[in-house]
C-alpha cells in the first residue's frame, strides 16, 4: 500500500473560457482554414438556440454539422461521423453538449485518425486496446455540467448489441478548449441537474475515499472543498426555476474541477463505484448519475473497514461531525450521504433503478469479461467482493 504520494507530472492543456456571452469567442480559438464539424446530440442545442449562437460566431469559418448522438453515445453513431469526417475531409471537431457529445467528439476524433479498425481503441473484452498516436483537434462547449469530460483525455462509449459501456483515454483526446457558460445550464431539467451534482461527487468521492497518503493535504483539501461546495449549492442547483447566476457558476467549475486530474496526481483512486455503476445503464439503460448514487452508499457500507480513516476524516472535514467516537462518525456520515442524495431525487438503492437480485450474476459476470475483477484503491475488490456491493446496495432502505 502506498504511504506517501508518488511522483507525478501534471499537465492539462485545456484552455477553460469562463463565463458569460463566451461561445462568440470560438471564431478565435479554431484556425480560419479549419474545416469543423459541428457534433451535437439529441437536439437540446438546437431547442435552446446553442447551435445558432455556435453557427452565428462561426460566420467567418467553414462548417458542416452531425447530430444525433444520444445520451451514453453508442460505438456505431460514433462510426457514422467518423465516415462523414473521412468523405468530406474535416480537420477539427466542436463538440456542444454535455459528457456524451464530448465523449463520442473524443472517440470519434481518435478514430477518425486511427490506422486500424478503431474497435481496437477499446480493451477488455471489446478490442485489443491498441494506443492511439493522434487524434483530431477538438473544443467542446458544455451544456451540462457533470462528467468533467470537458478538461480530461478519457470517454465512455457503449456497445449496444454487447450491452456493454468501456471507456478508454489518451493525451491525444483533452480538448483544446472548453467553453464553460453557467447561463447555458439554465434549460437543464431537474433530474439532468441532479444527476450533475451526483456525478461530479461521486468522482470526487472516487478519488478520495481510499487510504490516507502522505503529502497529498493539497489533494485532499481540494476534494474536501469541492464536496462541501457541492453539498451547500446541490439543493438551490436542483430547483430548475432557481436561475442564479453564482450557484450556476459554482456549480460548473466544481464539475470540472472535480475530474480534471487536480484531485489524481500522486494518490490511488478507487474508480470502483463507476465499474459496478456502468454495468447496470449497459444493462438496463439508466442514467449514469442514478447508478452511481445507487451504488455509493452500499460501497461505503462494505468497505467501511478498508476505507476506516478515511471516512472519518470525510466525516469531520466534510460533514463538520465532531462529536461522537470514530464509529459513529463513520455512521452518521454514511447516512448523512445517503439523505444528501435523496435530497437531490437521486435513488440510493438497486431497488429503485429497477435491478433485481437475479441481475447481479450477469452484472458480475459483465465485469469479469471488462477486466474489473481487481478494482479500487487496493486491488482487492475482487468479484465476491462487488457482488456483496450489489447485494447490499438491493437489500438496503434509507
Ligand atoms: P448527457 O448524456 O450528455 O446528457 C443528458 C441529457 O441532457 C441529454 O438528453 C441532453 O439532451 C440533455 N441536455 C444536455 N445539455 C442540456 C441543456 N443545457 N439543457 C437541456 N438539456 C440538456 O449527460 P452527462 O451526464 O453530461 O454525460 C453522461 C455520459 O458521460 C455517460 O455516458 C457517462 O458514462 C459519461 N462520463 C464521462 C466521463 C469522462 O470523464 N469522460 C466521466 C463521467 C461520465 P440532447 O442530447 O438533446 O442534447
Ligand atoms: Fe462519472
Amino acid at each position: 500500500m502506498q504511504k506517501e504520494v508518488k511522483n507525478f507530472e501534471f499537465h492539462n492543456p485545456t484552455k477553460i473560457v469562463f463565463g458569460k456571452d463566451q461561445i462568440q469567442s470560438i471564431s478565435n480559438l479554431i484556425p480560419k482554414d479549419k474545416k469543423i464539424l459541428i457534433t451535437y446530440g439529441g437536439g437540446s442545442v438546437q431547442r435552446f438556440g446553442t447551435l445558432d449562437r455556435v453557427r452565428k460566431a462561426l460566420a467567418d469559418h467553414t462548417f458542416g454539422e452531425f447530430g444525433g448522438i444520444e445520451a451514453n453515445p453508442t460505438f456505431e453513431t460514433c462510426m457514422r461521423a467518423v465516415e462523414l469526417i473521412k468523405n468530406e475531409q474535416f480537420d477539427f471537431i466542436l463538440a456542444v453538449g454535455g459528457g456524451s457529445v464530448i465523449d463520442g467528439s473524443k472517440f470519434i476524433a481518435a478514430a477518425a485518425e486511427f490506422t486500424g479498425d478503431p474497435i481496437n481503441i477499446f480493451a477488455k473484452g471489446i478490442g485489443s486496446g491498441e494506443a492511439i498516436k493522434s487524434a483530431l483537434p477538438l473544443g467542446t462547449i458544455l451544456t451540462l455540467p457533470a462528467t468533467g469530460s470537458e478538461m480530461n483525455s478519457g470517454a465512455v462509449i457503449t456497445f449496444k448489441e454487447k450491452k456493454a459501456k468501456v471507456g478508454f483515454g489518451s493525451p491525444f483526446v483533452y480538448p483544446l478548449f472548453s467553453i464553460l457558460e453557467p447561463e447555458l445550464t439554465y434549460t437543464l431539467p431537474k433530474r439532468q441537474l441532479a444527476n450533475g451534482i451526483t456525478d461530479s461527487f461521486v468522482h470526487i468521492i472516487e478519488q478520495y475515499l481510499t487510504y490516507p497518503v502522505g503529502g497529498a493535504r493539497v489533494q485532499d483539501g481540494f476534494a474536501e472543498s469541492l464536496l462541501r461546495t457541492l453539498i451547500d449549492i446541490g439543493p438551490e442547483v436542483v430547483k430548475e426555476d432557481n436561475h442564479d447566476y453564482s450557484i450556476r457558476a459554482d456549480f460548473m467549475w466544481t464539475a470540472t474541477l472535480a475530474l480534471n486530474r487536480l484531485l489524481s496526481t500522486g494518490v490511488p483512486g478507487d474508480w470502483s463505484t463507476h465499474a459496478l455503476g456502468h454495468e447496470i445503464t449497459a444493462l438496463n439503460h439508466t442514467d449514469h448519475a442514478r447508478t452511481l448514487s445507487a451504488i455509493l452508499p452500499a460501497v461505503m457500507m462494505v468497505r467501511r473497514e478498508q476505507k476506516f480513516d478515511k471516512l472519518v476524516q470525510y466525516a469531520e472535514n466534510v460533514w463538520g461531525i465532531t462529536d461522537g467516537s470514530t464509529e459513529v462518525k463513520v455512521d452518521t456520515a454514511i447516512l448523512k450521504t445517503a439523505a444528501f442524495l435523496k435530497s437531490l431525487d437521486m435513488p440510493v438503492t438497486l431497488k429503485e433503478i429497477d435491478v433485481k437480485s437475479d441481475d447481479i450474476d450477469y452484472l458480475i459476470e459483465q465485469l469479469d469479461i471488462h477486466g474489473n475483477t481487481q478494482i479500487s484503491e487496493r486491488g482487492d475488490q475482487t468479484l465476491a467482493v462487488s457482488r456483496a456491493i450489489y447485494e447490499k446496495a438491493l437489500e438496503l432502505e434509507f
